[in-house]
């Protein structure tokens, strides 16, 4: 079975797992999986969510080795990365593992703001599960600048991650937590050195992205869909920020930190059609902007958590056509410093590249 081909069906199907960590169990971001590295490659396969009980894909225990199967045939090794940063603690005693993550093969991740101000209304994307993850006391609401850095440098000495994604909850403010990501970003960029990923939804006053420029080395602004009705109806946070606002912010994006380095998430599967993604990507790839299409992750309580993912086949047809689209603007995963595209574990499309 093909690399691109395995890792499609891991991101849809997941995989059941016994005697290994299933991963994070919410969060923001693609949560309930775990990482899974084979082939070269790593991917964030659910191995929590209800569908998994479905999945032809399991993970056994062979002789010390950890092997992929499908309906019980033998596929590939798997291997499961295990960082030692998260085993410590700061010195007034919170866990690592609640201040930051390891991503990916080479990631240290966080949400440095835990809460989102659209949580509790109407308005909050069904997808989402940032609060839900606060609620069971996996993490602390609000990661400070120095806590960040004492864990990115560990990270870095004892895991050698070699790169950092920051998200964070929208805020009450104008910035909408791109302050806060400033801040913290200068503090791990002194820390450490390592580049830098920052995500945020967009803000109306542009000007607010520049006060990245000097900590951040690539931004996430993530319009979800390009397909309104939909957006609306799952994310109606984002559906009222007019559309006109994200483009500004994609190409401010591409002004400050170049082409390859601004990003927005596009989630498959929740009632778009095939043309509004491949069309979409196009328009970002055409401004500069990597389409980082994923398969929607039905999170465990979140309100989308009964949904069902897209199929592999759907999502291979879609990663083959942007493929192309990237190829002829020279737009590609291999040219970003940092974050999500980097890391490629919840996206496919840098194996269809
Ligand atoms: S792609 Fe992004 S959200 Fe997914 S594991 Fe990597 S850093 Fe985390």
């Amino acid at each position: 079975m093909e690399t691109k081909d395995l890792k499609v069906d891991l991101l849809c199907l997941g995989a059941r797992v016994s005697g290994v960590h299933k991963g994070r169990k919410a969060g923001a971001g693609p949560a309930a999986g775990g990482m899974f590295i084979f082939r070269n490659t790593v991917t964030n396969v659910p191995t929590q969510s209800w569908f998994v009980s479905l999945s032809p894909y399991t993970v056994d225990l062979e002789n010390g080795r950890y092997i992929i199967k499908r309906d019980g045939e033998r596929v590939t090794e798997v291997r499961f990365p295990a960082a030692k940063f998260q085993e410590l603690k700061t010195k007034d005693g919170i866990p690592y593992h609640k201040i930051a993550l390891l991503h990916g093969r080479n990631c240290v991740a966080t949400t440095t703001i835990q809460t989102c101000v659209y949580w509790n209304t109407p308005k909050r994307c069904k997808f989402c599960a940032i609060e839900l993850s606060l609620r069971s006391g996996a993490t602390i609401a609000k990661k400070k600048p120095e806590q960040l850095a004492e864990v990115a440098l560990a990270a870095k000495k004892l895991d050698h991650v070699t790169h950092v994604t920051l998200t964070t909850g929208t805020t009450a403010t104008p910035d909408k937590g791109i302050n806060h990501l400033a801040e913290t970003a200068r503090a791990i960029k002194e820390a450490t050195g390592l580049p830098i990923h920052a995500q945020f939804e967009p803000p109306e006053e542009l000007s607010m992205i520049d006060i990245l420029y000097d900590s951040v080395d690539t931004v996430g602004i993530h319009v979800e869909s390009f397909d309104r009705g939909v957006l609306n109806e799952v994310a109606p946070c984002k559906a009222e920020i007019p559309f006109q606002q994200f483009v500004e912010a994609w190409k401010r994006g591409v002004k400050i930190f170049g082409e390859n380095q601004v990003s927005s998430y596009l989630i498959a599967g929740m009632g778009e059609s095939d043309e509004s993604i491949v069309e979409g990507s196009r328009m970002l790839a055409e401004l500069g902007v990597y389409p980082f299409i994923v398969p929607l992750r039905p999170i465990p309580d979140s309100d989308m958590g009964n949904e069902k993912p897209p199929s592999p086949d759907r999502m291979r047809h879609l990663y083959e056509a942007v493929a192309k689209i990237l190829h002829s603007t020279g737009i590609s995963w291999m040219k970003n410093k940092a974050g999500c595209v980097r890391c490629m574990a919840c996206s496919a499309l840098s194996v269809f590249e």
